[in-house]
């Protein structure tokens, strides 16, 4: 007697899970959730290079595809980054004797510098900057940004006129065939020591992504007075309005690696400008500590 009691007791329970789990089972099957949802649920936080990403507004992405669970899971949209005030975690070293190579030279937060390279990246929304941004006699060459750029560069230079500013264009889009002669050259007319404080080599050239340029007004091409011209001042003060950052600000050699280009700007975005001019950071640092970056494995 005891013992059949027992055994209904048993199977009531055993009902019961079956019915717990035919019920989750269900509920999965309706919400389109997989196992491995869970599991990378647990980890949606981290990025390939294991970085903590910022939180996003970003929406969370359908799973309809088969076998698409893991692109539900890519990190989030690092050109939307948070700003936050925290840092992040530190660069991966690099393996010795190497450059950390940039994952997508398309991010317009893309850290550029001594110690990371872009390979033989080449933008592939180029557009020629019109003549009349260029100074007369230079007008047999041609110049090119990334599309978003020169947008806002057009604009730039609209107001700066307005603002009876004279600007013009003498450098933008490099490829890495162009930087690596250039650098040749310098390095065989100066040495390669002094060539490099003032020239990337290539793969490290702002001007590689496409989202560099190179002012100069009437009374200063390429010179460290230009940081002093009406021209210069004005775009100190107000480039970041249109998504540009100086690069290589005065007293920060130590930081950037390179002297102090008072004609060099690059195009970050104008979220991006106004949150960098806000932290009163060298553009790398900020690019570093508040913008995740990624680099090939
Ligand atoms: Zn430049």
């Amino acid at each position: 007697m005891a013992l059949k009691k027992r055994k209904s007791r048993q199977s009531k329970r055993k009902r019961k899970l079956i019915l717990v789990v035919v019920a989750l089972l269900f509920a999965l099957a309706i919400t389109g959730y997989s196992y491995r949802d869970f599991i990378f649920a647990a980890m949606d936080k981290h990025d390939a290079a294991g970085l903590e990403l910022p939180p996003t507004d970003a929406e969370p992405v359908e799973t309809e595809e088969p076998g698409g669970e893991d692109e539900a899971f890519e990190p989030a949209d690092p050109a939307e980054p948070g700003w936050t005030e925290e840092d992040l975690p530190p660069l991966p070293e690099p393996p010795p004797g190497e450059l950390l190579r940039i994952k997508d030279g398309d991010y317009l937060l893309a850290l550029v510098t001594r110690y990371t390279t872009l390979g033989d990246y080449e933008p592939s929304d180029l557009r020629q900057i019109p003549a009349e941004m260029i100074r007369p006699e230079q007008r047999q060459w041609q110049y090119y940004l990334r599309a978003e750029a020169l947008e806002h560069l057009l604009l730039l230079l609209e107001d700066a006129r307005g603002a009876g500013m004279e600007l013009f264009i003498n450098s933008a889009y490099r490829s890495y065939k162009t930087q690596d002669q250039l650098f040749r050259d310098y390095a065989s007319r100066h040495g390669e020591e002094k060539a490099n404080t003032f020239s990337a080599r290539p793969g490290q050239s702002e001007h590689q992504l496409g989202t560099a340029v190179d002012f100069n007004s009437p009374a200063s091409y390429m010179g460290q007075d230009f940081g002093n011209t009406p021209e210069g001042r004005w775009l100190a003060e107000n480039a970041h309005r249109y998504g540009f950052a100086l690069s290589y600000p005065e007293g920060a050699t130590e930081i950037t690696g390179y002297i102090y280009e008072p004609w060099h700007f690059r195009y970050i975005g104008v979220d991006a400008a106004a949150a960098w001019k806000e932290s009163g950071m060298v553009l790398c640092e900020f690019l570093e500590k508040r913008c995740p970056q990624e680099f090939v494995d």
